[in-house]
């Protein structure tokens, strides 16, 4: 069985791993402005070996505290929503242009970078815009501090990151792998069945996610500032400062900003990929350190602070190599959701509508074993709401923003 049945029925995450597994080459994800990313899946080359589908998060991932993936995690405390952890802190990168360039403090390149320094690991997988195509992410993969440091910010854009799983199979080396939760399910799924990539990616940094964005989005901002997107040379979502802005920048010498989230309007929250809205994991459970900005009011005004969640052994033991890379402020469980209550919103209560809404359509769900997918009214009113903005967006962007 492949994943091509997964994708017809829309639960496509988007991450890339079938590809990165596939060991003929006969599954391919090719960009696109308006999906993101089109799936095919060679009916040639393909021998039906299987290992797209296992390692394929997009039919669900058990989430129940019995899950394979938490056992070699002893010790965890866990809860709904945070997931499992092991230490929790507020953060920032103590070198000062790290902090200011970064999305939110820039833990997540500090980290990065000291797992290079300390040897931690030979190489990082990050995600940069793409040099010659400016509304495309790309995953690369990065050997030095100043690679490391040229992908900082958030980009809000979909990107295939796991399709590098396939060099990382034929490159030998210890690789750490920054990406958002769907990148860190499919990686573990793949990890499951394959002693290569458990050996070689040795440390995850999960990046928190609320919901991602279609490359389109981007190309509409880009029309509501005045911009042709074919002209655009530049594009970059977060930084400097806390919370930053997105800058578009054009072949010509035009450039334009506008700070976050302003920009983050009804345009970018509707265009976004459909399986987004019913993933459950918004703070990559499944990885070594999670990191996501600390929405909190008494953060308002520094440069940046970022929720550090350590989850694993592995996790713990890159913290202490990088205690000069980071400060760290103790923090709380509580405090730490309060800090995402906008997420939990979109993860839990709408989520649970939009897959009411789903069920209603009969169209297939994924299962998420351990989480809890009844609706009450307020979450089915919701998921109404939403879909019904979501629909309204998508035909305006069609009306005036055309290809
Ligand atoms: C699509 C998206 C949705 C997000 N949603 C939330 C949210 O709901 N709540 C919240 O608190 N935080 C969210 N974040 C995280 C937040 O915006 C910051 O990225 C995070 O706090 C890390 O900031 P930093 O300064 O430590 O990272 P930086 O030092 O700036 O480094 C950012 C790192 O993230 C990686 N990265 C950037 N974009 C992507 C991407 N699309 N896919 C994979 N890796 C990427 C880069 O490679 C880089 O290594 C989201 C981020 C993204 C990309």
């Amino acid at each position: 069985m492949n994943v091509q049945h997964v994708y017809e029925e829309g639960l496509c995450m988007q991450c890339g791993t079938c590809e990165g597994v596939c060991p003929t080459g006969a599954v391919a994800l090719t960009w696109d402005l308006r999906a993101g990313y089109l799936l095919s899946v060679d009916a040639q080359t393909c021998t039906d070996c299987g290992h797209c589908h296992e390692a394929c998060p997009g039919p669900g991932l058990d989430f129940s505290p019995g899950a394979w993936w938490r056992e070699r995690n002893e010790g965890a405390l866990t809860e709904d929503f945070l997931g499992p952890w092991r230490q929790l802190w507020f953060g920032w990168a103590s070198d000062e242009t790290v902090r200011h360039e970064g999305a939110s403090g820039g833990v997540a390149t500090a980290l990065m970078q000291a797992a290079l320094a300390t040897g931690a690991a030979d190489a990082v997988v990050a995600v940069r815009m793409s040099a010659t195509s400016p509304l495309e992410a790309e995953a690369v993969i990065c050997r030095s501090p100043e690679e490391v440091a040229a992908c900082r910010g958030s980009k809000y854009n979909v990107v295939a990151t796991n399709t590098v799983l396939r060099r990382i199979l034929e490159e030998p080396g210890r690789y750490a792998l920054v990406g958002l939760p769907c990148h860190i399910q499919g990686l573990r799924l793949a990890q499951r069945r394959s002693r290569r990539l458990r050996e070689r990616v040795v440390l995850t940094l999960g990046i928190f996610c609320g919901l991602t964005c279609e490359p389109r989005a981007t190309a509409v901002a880009a029309r509501q500032a005045g911009l042709d997107r074919e002209e655009l040379s530049f594009v970059s979502y977060r930084g400097p400062g806390w919370p930053g802005g997105m800058r578009l920048e054009t072949r010509r010498g035009a450039a334009r900003g506008r700070h976050y989230p302003d920009y983050f309007d009804g345009f970018m929250a509707a265009l976004t990929p459909p399986r987004c809205r019913i993933c459950p994991d918004a703070l990559a459970e499944l990885a070594d350190i999670s990191v996501g900005d600390a929405w909190l009011d008494r953060f308002t005004g520094s440069d940046g602070v970022s929720d550090v969640i350590v989850r694993t052994p592995a996790g713990e033991r890159l913290l202490a190599g990088a205690a000069e890379y980071l400060s760290l402020q103790p923090a709380g469980p509580q405090e730490m959701v309060a800090s995402q209550r906008e997420t939990h919103v979109v993860k839990r209560d709408v989520r649970r509508g939009r897959l009411w809404l789903r069920s209603l359509a009969r169209r297939p769900l994924p299962d998420y074993p351990g989480l809890d997918l009844s609706a009450s009214a307020g979450d089915r009113l919701r998921g109404v709401a939403e879909a019904a903005r979501e629909r309204l967006f998508r035909f305006l962007a069609d009306r005036r923003y055309p290809d």
